[in-house]
């Protein structure tokens, strides 16, 4: 394969944008378990899904047959604003880690939402718009996902409700004043405006909240109030459908410059990023052709898939949601308080889930935070731009299989998501740099607490 002239960033144009998202559930071998009903325990079907959910939307959630959705002209148009996304050959990293691999990143931070998120959020508004929706409502644990909807309902004129993990929402109020600009309305969670919230503040009125406590408050605003639906930024089927533009992309980009990755690598938080990144590789690897090897980083302090249970879990803590057959922690879970890194949802995407139960993932990793900043911070210096700290536990696994490329002498091609910018992470890079970062990996009895409260449900 060609390694030298490789450009610095390969751009597609245009037209070379997916026309189609490419839905990975119609090739896996095995797929994954159906979403349960809470009361009934039986597989979800739409008319269940519709009340929470965006017509559209709930029928590409359960679709498991066509292998590629065309994408609507307005979502198209929409992602000519930021898309296609650049392929980035990171000549200077490599070169300070002295390593023979190729290192390439997909860059999707370079959105004023500074994510990968926009790629869903621009695809549920417009469904919702299409509805006849007045609004959705949403949850956001460190803000990206809010302001990727807030962006995409801004642009479709739609109504948007936030509720925002309370512990984020003091840590980035200015995540908060770019949602506002783009005209959403932002509540801290647990909040008093909802049932489940009052409940949560009465059992603890200094808890910092949790993603799974959002969406339990976000849901039931959409269900009790006329020409509302919730949607959600991770975790579902149609999240991962959606972000298949990226690796759709990916695969177009590696063509051009006649390369290809062994390695793929993304941070899974609930596993849309990495879900897109990977999908057109996967296809590869599904239809028995020799495929990148697969690696999943997480939190060594939200560590879903590395020492989680597979198992039907609630999606919320309020125990609210379906049931989905993941690799979970607990839907009461919670990460401890000193966790800036992101990626802090209890349970996993169930394709992920599937894919790696099933082996076609080949690896999850678990990371400590400071040894995530510490790569955030070699990347940036090397590279130029500041990574999310969730994109930086891709990073720290990117590095390391670098730097085994160095002690092995083979000139391995990694790929990994660079799925965000560190923009709005200032509190933890300031943290790191003075040194009161910590790590705490929860110990097995942290982690029973949350098995315990995983329902007993085949
Ligand atoms: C939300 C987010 C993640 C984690 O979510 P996934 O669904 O696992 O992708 C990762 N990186 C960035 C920049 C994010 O905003």
């Amino acid at each position: 394969m060609s390694s030298k002239n490789t450009p610095y960033k390969t751009y597609l144009t245009e037209d070379e944008i997916p026309q189609a998202w490419y839905n990975i559930r119609a090739d896996m071998k095995t797929d994954h378990r159906p979403i349960l009903h809470p009361g009934t325990l039986q597989p979800m079907t739409l008319e269940e899904l519709e009340p929470v959910f965006c017509t559209e939307l709930a029928k590409q959630e359960l679709n498991s047959k066509d292998r590629f959705i065309e994408i609507p002209k307005g979502v198209r148009d929409f992602y000519k604003m930021y898309r296609p996304s650049p392929l980035v050959r990171a000549r200077f990293l490599e070169k300070a880690l002295d390593t023979p691999a190729k290192i390439y990143y997909k860059y999707e931070g370079g959105n004023t939402s500074g994510s990968h998120k926009l790629n869903s959020a621009i695809a549920q508004a417009y469904y919702a718009k299409e509805q006849g929706l007045k609004g959705v409502t949403t949850e956001t644990g460190a803000g990206q996902w809010g302001t990727a909807l807030s962006m995409a309902c801004g642009f479709f004129d739609l109504d948007l409700k936030v509720f925002m993990v309370k512990i984020s929402a003091q840590q980035k109020p200015y995540r908060k004043a770019v949602m506002e600009t783009f005209g959403a309305s932002v509540t801290a969670s647990p909040s008093n405006e909802t049932n489940i919230g009052r409940k949560m503040l009465e059992a603890d009125p200094n808890t910092g909240g949790s993603l799974g406590s959002a969406i339990s408050e976000a849901i039931e605003v959409a269900v009790t109030n006329d020409g509302y639906k919730y949607v959600l930024g991770s975790v579902l089927n149609m999240v991962l459908l959606h972000q298949s533009v990226i690796g759709q992309e990916a695969v177009t980009a590696f063509k051009k410059i006649d390369d290809y990755p062994d390695i793929v690598i993304g941070c899974a938080g609930g596993g849309s990023n990495l879900g897109g990144l990977m999908s057109s590789f996967m296809a590869e690897k599904l239809a028995g052709k020799s495929a990148p090897y697969f690696i999943a980083v997480e939190p060594a302090s939200c560590p879903s898939m590395t020492r989680g249970k597979f198992a039907y879990d609630f999606c919320d803590t309020g125990m609210t949601t379906p049931l989905a057959k993941m690799y979970t922690l607990g839907a009461t879970y919670i990460p401890s308080p000193n966790h800036s890194g992101g990626l802090r949802y209890h349970g996993m995407a169930p394709i992920l889930s599937q894919l790696y139960h099933d082996g076609f993932i080949d690896e999850a990793r678990a990371v400590e935070q400071t040894e995530v900043f510490k790569a955030a911070t070699l990347f940036a210096r090397h590279e130029g731009t500041l990574p999310a700290p969730e994109s930086a536990h891709a990073i720290k696994a990117a590095i390391d299989e670098a730097l085994k490329c160095k002690e092995t002498g083979q000139a391995k091609t990694i790929l990994f998501g660079l799925s965000g910018t560190g923009y709005f992470d200032l509190g933890a890079y300031m943290q790191y740099n003075d040194g009161t970062m910590s790590d705490k990996t929860p110990t097995d009895e942290d982690l029973e607490r949350g098995f315990a409260a995983i329902p007993k449900v085949e």
